[in-house]
């Protein structure tokens, strides 16, 4: 697999996203629980903190993660600089050498260099599902844990 460098604005609207999701999460042989996730972040339908303070649910927007920026879609996968280390040590293992992306860049990616079923496209798809799952859980164990310390 090639490198690519990070070359997608964001003015590129969630289309290609989920254009893009419709082939890494119908072609995944990952579980179904993580497959479902990584199909929610396609279709930017996850409750993520940004959409909950858009219908006044939450206050707090900032990323549980790094603490240090608005929690979105994006942001989660991989503009967060704990995902970020997580998603690189993951390429790393996979032998892909390429700086992380933003969640368009990485996706767009993942559908040109990792489609088909040659079985390195397809540990690939598996490892996307299996991070993104496994982030938004640390994402959500972070959340409720504290909540349910004050509540004690
Ligand atoms: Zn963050």
């Amino acid at each position: 697999m090639r490198a690519m460098s990070c070359n997608w604005t964001s003015s590129q609207s969630n289309r290609l996203s989920e254009g893009c999701g419709r082939k890494l999460v119908c072609n995944n042989m990952a579980c179904f629980k993580w497959i479902f996730i990584l199909y929610l972040a396609f279709h930017s339908r996850l409750l993520t903190k940004d959409r909950l303070a858009n219908w006044g649910c939450v206050d707090d927007v900032d990323c549980v993660l790094c603490g240090s920026e608005g929690e979105n879609t994006s942001h989660l996968f991989f503009n967060c600089s704990f995902s970020a280390q997580i998603w690189q040590k993951v390429l790393w293992w996979l032998n892909i050498h390429k700086q992380v992306c933003n969640w368009e860049n990485e996706t767009s990616w993942a559908v040109t260099h990792c489609k088909g079923k040659q079985p390195r496209a397809e540990v690939y798809r598996i490892a996307l599902a299996s991070s993104v799952y496994h982030i938004w859980q640390e994402r959500n164990n972070r959340i409720f844990k504290v909540r349910i310390e004050m509540l004690r």
